[in-house]
């Protein structure tokens, strides 16, 4: 499903005292650890709304949580035994307090809370994110130089959800989160065995990931092509069949906006190019063709697997659909979702619990995406190399209108006259095309 996908702003406490609308005891019904690889988050399940305090201990290292005129529940599961950046928990009852929670840390990590309100099977929560103190190192992202030739075309795959997010929930009880996350891995296998592909998962295990993060992996890996995958979910248990998406181009440009607005964005590289020493018109206009670039991307590369999906299932609709998504909403990487069908309609539910099925789904998703880069490789790569009837040529990051002229062998006026470009730029993801080559 698509509606809970989200980002949110995590509230820093250091210390200070969170107020909430109720005042009325509350019943703490259980504490769930989700370990990841960048944080590790500890979710209280709560019977009301509370106020509380939180803190950092040192030697040794814990976090501290104290909830005002909370009870702990006779029945309250504690999680046993934890790996990662927790290393105990403990809690305790005291009058003058409320309850006490203490969270045991293997190293020290930097907290953060905030209290989350009802929704779907959850009740009021407050969640406790502990990500590594030491988060500050640049990372450094592998720059391809245009000379490394052959490169394997990279397919950041996003499995939805995770966590405390289930996504949607089948009548047989089957998460979103869990059947996403296996086609996910299938589809990397399928991904890795075709020849000149990398496939990265943006999540791997059972945890939840916001928006920007798996944005982030994606661009960090350098990633020609993202796919996000889920699963639907309706009231009406009828509703059937599989979908694509790509963005709206409305949503497009407005994202776009957004972006740009946050000058941290400006230092990035968008389409080839920084735009933080642009004044902002012409960053805006950069900025929109390398969005409108990589949005003729994502529909080519949206109506392959839809076209392929489209072989091995029922499809919701018969053609590529457009929505506004945040998780499709990167600016200069060709994204796309895919719904691998209604989890609420029972026939797909079982269908999606067998393996022999998601891999069917993997495969042709997978075809899919082979069918888009062989129309059109990114430069540089093992596949362009050797596409002998490339016409055209997508333009990948650190590449120049020399460089690309110079690869095949054709005159760079020749390059720029079928292109109509008046000067030398070009933007990642745009499509050139190639005039025949030098007699
Ligand atoms: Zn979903």
């Amino acid at each position: 499903v698509l509606r809970l996908i989200k980002t949110f702003k995590p509230v820093l406490l250091w210390s200070a005292l969170l107020l909430s609308a109720g005042a009325h005891a509350s019943q703490i019904g259980g504490l769930r650890i989700w370990d990841g690889p960048d944080k590790t988050r500890a979710v209280i399940d709560l019977s009301a709304p509370v106020e509380y305090k939180l803190f950092i201990l040192t030697s040794p290292d814990r976090v501290v949580i104290d909830l005002e005129n909370t009870t702990l529940d006779d029945n309250a599961e504690m999680p046993d035994l934890v790996d990662g950046r927790l290393s105990g928990i403990r809690s305790g009852q005291r009058d003058d307090i409320g309850t006490r929670i203490v969270l045991d840390l293997s190293r020290p990590a930097k907290p953060s809370s905030f209290l989350l309100k009802p929704v779907g099977e959850y009740g009021h929560r407050l969640v406790i994110d502990l990500v590594d103190e030491i988060t500050n190192l640049p990372i450094e992202a592998p720059i391809r130089k245009a000379s490394e030739s052959e490169r394997d075309i990279i397919v950041a795959i996003d499995a939805g959800h995770g966590g405390e997010d289930p996504g949607a929930i089948g009548g047989k009880g089957t998460y979103e989160k869990d059947v996403v996350l296996k086609v996910s891995k299938l589809l990397k296998v399928e991904i890795d065995e075709m020849e000149g592909y990398k496939a990265i998962l943006v999540r791997s295990g059972d945890y939840y990931l916001p928006h920007q993060q798996r944005m982030d992996k994606a661009r960090e890996q350098r990633a020609d092509l993202f796919i996000s995958i889920h699963a639907d979910g309706f009231p009406d248990k009828r509703a059937r069949g599989t979908s694509v998406f790509v963005l709206t181009h409305r949503r497009a440009s407005s994202e776009a906006a957004k972006w740009l607005a946050d000058r941290n964005n400006r230092s990035d590289l968008v389409g080839g190019v920084t735009l933080d020493d642009k004044d902002d018109t012409l960053a805006m206009v950069l900025l929109d063709l390398s969005q409108s670039a990589s949005m003729k991307a994502s529909t080519d590369a949206g109506t392959r697997v839809h076209e392929s999906i489209s072989s091995v299932s029922r499809t919701h609709k018969k053609q590529l659909e457009r929505a506004s998504m945040i998780v499709l909403t990167s600016p200069d990487i060709p994204s796309i979702l895919v719904e691998t069908g209604f989890i609420t309609n029972p026939d797909e539910e079982k269908m999606l619990n067998t393996k022999a099925y998601r891999r069917k789904l993997a495969k042709a998703i997978a075809g899919g995406v082979e069918s888009f880069f062989q129309n059109n490789p990114p430069a540089g790569t093992w596949v362009a190399l050797r596409s002998s009837s490339s016409k055209s040529h997508v333009v990948s990051r650190g590449e120049t209108l020399s460089g690309i002229a110079y690869r095949y062998d054709v005159a760079l006026t020749a390059l720029k006259d079928v292109n109509n470009l008046s000067n030398d730029r070009v933007l990642v993801g745009s499509v050139l095309r190639l005039p025949s080559s030098n007699p």
